[in-house]
């Protein structure tokens, strides 16, 4: 898990900015019919006939957003790519295309970034998007990922954060908490590493939430399950910071309140032995940790029984009007004020 210091090492100005990019995509194929002309030019050219085209952007740093002392920089190439297109999917588009940009220190051999490349190349296969140019350069101090996504919609079929109803149903894909308990199990052992690097740490009960820190998928899935069912959400958002502030989002733009039942928040059975273990509650990590990538979405009433006993999703409330507010309702029947901690990164 932590950095082998005997891997072969290829300076990276052996090859020169123009030897290096070929290098890295080299084993890049064209999937998608709107791309037209992918890199290698001084521009890349798409083609999107009658669709509309969604586009959206990230920004990853070194130290900020991730910690290569426990990421391995495959991890981190697919993860990178994992979270815009994450973004793709919660407007109800389908994801074609992405750029990559990168910064790095000469701190990294050529092998490093091979490795990142192959994240990159993985992700781009599994969800069949095309990666279709970037920029490289040098940085003084770290690694830094810049990744846009392209994706395209028809025509009405978009799904904003403001089209949310009282009386809807909130609904959420997936299970939650997952990415934040297993950073903080990396995290211990990252502090344990240190005192003693000859340990080697057993990890076989975190599997799924390590799986779920190092290596998200998006639900791409749940998009083709939405319109296979013929349900359109009345708003969407992909959770990134936590399922609280995503909600409050979701509120604020549609000018509506809602309750959120904290019984009905779906947790895996790691996360809830991991929160034991760490003396957290399990609710507040569901609420505040960050990065689980899965859906949020309100959906009208008159859809419920397209849902209703879908194990991939999961009603957790009800929308109200905006003069009722934002409340968590405990398992105990008390109703709190939603807060919006978050997962902030700074
Ligand atoms: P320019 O000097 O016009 O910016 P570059 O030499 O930076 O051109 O890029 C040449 C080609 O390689 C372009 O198609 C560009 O999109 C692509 N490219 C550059 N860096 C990357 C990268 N990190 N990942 C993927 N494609 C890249
Ligand atoms: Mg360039």
């Amino acid at each position: 898990m932590i950095e082998d210091k005997n891997q072969q090492k290829t300076e990276l100005s052996d090859l020169g900015e123009f030897g290096l990019i070929d290098h890295l995509t080299r084993d890049f194929k064209i999937k998608q019919k709107s791309t037209i002309k992918g890199i290698g030019d001084d521009a890349a050219i798409l083609s999107f006939k009658n669709k509309e085209i969604v586009i959206s952007t990230d920004l990853l740093i070194e130290n900020v957003h991730f910690d290569l002392s426990y990421m391995p920089l495959k991890h981190l190439g697919y993860k990178a790519i994992i979270v815009n297109l994450s973004d793709v999917y919660a407007m109800n588009a389908s994801a074609t295309q992405v750029t990559v940009s990168i910064a790095v220190s000469n701190r990294f051999p050529l092998e490093a970034l091979e490795e990142l490349y192959s994240g990159i190349e993985t992700a781009a296969k599994i969800y069949n998007i095309d990666v279709i140019g970037g920029d490289t350069t040098s940085s003084t101090t770290g690694l830094i990922i810049s990744v846009t996504a392209i994706g395209e919609i028809k025509d009405g079929d978009e799904v904003y954060r403001n089209g949310a109803r009282p009386n809807d149903l909130l609904v959420v894909s997936g299970d939650l908490g997952g990415a934040y308990m297993g950073l903080q199990v990396l995290e211990r052992e990252k502090e344990v590493f240190k005192v003693n690097p000859n340990n080697q740490p057993d990890l076989d009960s975190y599997t799924y939430i390590i799986e779920r820190q190092l290596k998200p998928e998006a639900r791409k899935d749940i998009i083709k399950l939405l319109k296979d069912l013929d349900v359109k959400p009345t708003s969407m958002i992909d959770i990134s910071d936590g399922l609280s502030s995503e909600i409050m989002h979701i509120c604020k733009q549609s000018e509506v309140g809602c309750d959120l039942y904290e019984n009905k928040i779906p947790l895996d059975p790691q996360v809830i032995s991991t929160c034991e273990e760490f003396n957290i509650d399990s609710t507040t990590i569901a609420l505040n940790g960050g990065e689980d990538y899965e859906l949020l979405m309100t959906v009208s009433q008159k859809d419920y029984s397209k849902l209703k006993g879908n194990p991939n999703f999961t009603v957790i409330g009800y929308m109200k009007e905006k003069a009722e507010g934002m409340h968590l309702v405990t398992r105990s029947e008390m109703k709190i004020p939603l807060k919006a901690q978050g997962w902030k990164s700074f």
